[in-house]
């Protein structure tokens, strides 16, 4: 894929890390709501966030853990190992704990989700890349030659 999507796609996170710091949302960062289907929780990703966060993983030495259908491949022991590559849907997401969740403050999350997806359609579109957005361990699982069982 392109580096220079990978790069427009790191600006993006990058104005949604800006502008999440302005909302002071408290995510304590405890990692409880990577622990996917135990949690009740279901992360989405695109062909390009997938590329990216598997790139990164990749240039960092951070190898995915299997996980099965359910799971991140990148939470381990709590944490998650590519977090400055997560995707939109792991930065978007935030526990009724998670501080401030005034009105306000909801609808200023809402839009910001809004946009920033628009942006991420965009970019698909730009770099011709096409646009596949499906939950994350399917997007992040690969075939293992032998077996033909999934592995992340
Ligand atoms: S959003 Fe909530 S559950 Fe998820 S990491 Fe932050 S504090 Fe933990
Ligand atoms: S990529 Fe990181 S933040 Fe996203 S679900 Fe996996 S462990 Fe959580």
């Amino acid at each position: 894929m392109h580096a220079r999507a990978f790069r427009a796609l790191e600006r993006l996170y990058a104005h949604v890390t800006e502008r999440l710091a302005e909302l002071r949302l408290d995510c304590r960062a405890c990692g409880s709501c990577c622990a996917l289907r135990a949690w009740g929780h279901e992360v989405y990703v695109t062909g390009l966030e997938a590329a990216c966060l598997r790139a990164w993983a990749r240039e960092h030495g951070v190898a995915p853990q299997p996980s099965g259908p359910d799971a991140c491949p990148y939470h381990a022991d709590g944490a998650c190992t590519v977090h400055p590559a997560r995707a939109l849907g792991c930065r978007l997401f935030f526990c009724r704990s998670a501080g401030n969740r005034s009105e306000a403050v909801a609808r200023a999350l809402e839009d910001l989700s809004v946009e920033a997806h628009a942006r991420l359609r965009d970019l698909h579109r730009a770099y011709r890349i096409v646009y596949k957005y499906q939950a994350l361990p399917a997007a992040l699982a690969v075939r293992t030659a032998s077996t033909g069982t999934r592995a992340p």
